[in-house]
């Protein structure tokens, strides 16, 4: 079955088994209760023990979450998955899983999301856990790092924050293998009908649905898709930790999710066309965007998105700008709205040097290629003329 088709009809409208010829609902239902109760207490004990499914309590499961889980292993052709409260909950959850039975040390792309990186640096290593960062586009180096310190999880986003770039996972999941670690993919940016990891080598997909997949600005969520060996953990982790979805966060996420083939195909071709109106605009020095011929990893980028489907996100360089000119253009839009996220139907833009980059030393920010000129857009779904016109009055 197509993803499309997927996205509407896995996870939804499950009988009760209990109730063999009662009505079932058309979407899945809000289920808030906190525990659950049988019959007979041999039952509940049966299902305390594991040896029969059902639903006891809602740190463990929750049918509301269980059926968005359903949907995103299925988007993502994994074996199961766990709804988390946040993405960066997710993030975390899926690392303490790559690392229970291995070494303790994470080798991450150098160019990470500003809150992985503080989990990595802030919360990990001061207990204990090896941090170790590459360069994820370079293979060799890749390949030298993992010899070198034989890391127990490697961990990258498939198209990085904010410059877009996009490492060749198919061969990272097969040195990681190689060496016994685990791959995590942060495939937020990508959302499963772009990429979907666990078909290139991953052990574990993460993705906060605070972004694409829930697509309206209005829930914070996190989803960990896994293989089964990693699934297992996870709930095992999740049964101790509770690090569970909200039932109305899974809901809103799950009739968010029913159109984000249609949004996310409306994303990529008006991202498309305000990347091409960008590149001739004579204010702008630079485009980062992933249909660019010349962008650095064109290659990888060919083998691994389906044509036409490059992501919604276009960051971009005014010539000799500095804050002041960056303020001013932000402060001039009037449909593009200027705040910290992604992934909504609306327009976003965000200026990295005073939020995701902020707590950068000014030199590492243009080591890493992030300028005081630099802007990401993420491009909504509005009429794309809108979106030009809007751009074009803010540069004049
Ligand atoms: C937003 C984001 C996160 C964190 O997700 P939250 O839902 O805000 O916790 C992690 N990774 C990427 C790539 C993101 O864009």
């Amino acid at each position: 079955m197509k993803i499309e088709t997927k996205a509407i009809h896995a996870g939804d409208r499950k009988a009760d088994p209990a109730k063999p010829g009662a009505f079932i609902p058309v979407t899945t239902p809000i289920y808030t209760a906190a525990s659950y109760i049988y019959e007979s207490t041999a039952q509940l004990d049966r299902v305390l023990g594991r040896e029969e499914d059902g639903y006891c309590y809602s740190r463990y499961d929750n049918p509301t979450n269980a059926a968005l889980e359903e949907l995103m292993a299925s988007l993502e052709n994994g074996y199961g998955a766990l709804a988390c409260s946040s993405g960066m909950t997710a993030v975390h959850i899926a690392l303490l899983a790559a690392l229970t039975d291995r070494r303790k040390s994470i080798l991450a792309a150098s160019a990470l999301y500003g809150a992985t990186t503080s989990l990595l640096c802030k919360v990990l290593e001061p207990l204990g856990i090896e941090i170790n960062f590459v360069d994820i586009c370079d293979l060799d180096k890749v390949r030298v790092k993992i010899n070198d310190n034989q890391p127990g999880c490697v961990f990258m986003e498939t198209i990085s924050n904010p410059l877009l770039r996009v490492g060749d996972m198919d061969r990272i999941a097969e040195l990681a293998r190689a060496a016994g670690a685990a791959l995590v993919v942060d495939n937020t940016f990508a959302t499963p009908l772009l990429v979907r990891p666990l078909e290139h080598g991953a052990h574990m997909s993460v993705h906060s649905v605070t972004k694409f997949l829930a697509g309206h600005g209005d829930v914070l969520g996190g989803v960990i898709v896994s293989d089964q060996e990693h699934h297992i953990i996870t709930r095992n982790l999740c049964r101790t930790i509770g690090p569970v979805l909200g039932p109305f966060e899974s809901y809103l996420t799950m009739r968010g999710i029913k159109t984000f083939a249609l949004r996310m195909e409306r994303h990529c071709s008006n991202a498309c066309r305000v990347a091409s109106w960008l590149t001739s605009h004579p204010r702008v020095s630079k485009v980062h965007y992933l249909a660019d011929p010349a962008h650095p990893d064109a290659a990888v980028i060919r083998r691994l998105l389906p044509e036409g489907l490059y992501g919604a996100i276009v960051t971009f360089e005014l010539k000799d700008a500095g804050k002041q000119e960056m303020f001013r253009f932000m402060d001039r839009l009037k449909l593009v709205v200027r705040a910290t996220s992604l992934g909504d139907v609306h327009s976003l833009v965000l200026y990295p040097v005073i939020a995701s980059h902020r707590d950068v030393a000014p030199k590492q920010r243009e080591r890493m290629g992030i300028h005081d000129g630099l802007v990401r857009l993420c491009v909504g779904i509005e009429a794309v003329d809108d979106i030009i016109a809007d751009l074009e009055q803010a540069l004049e």
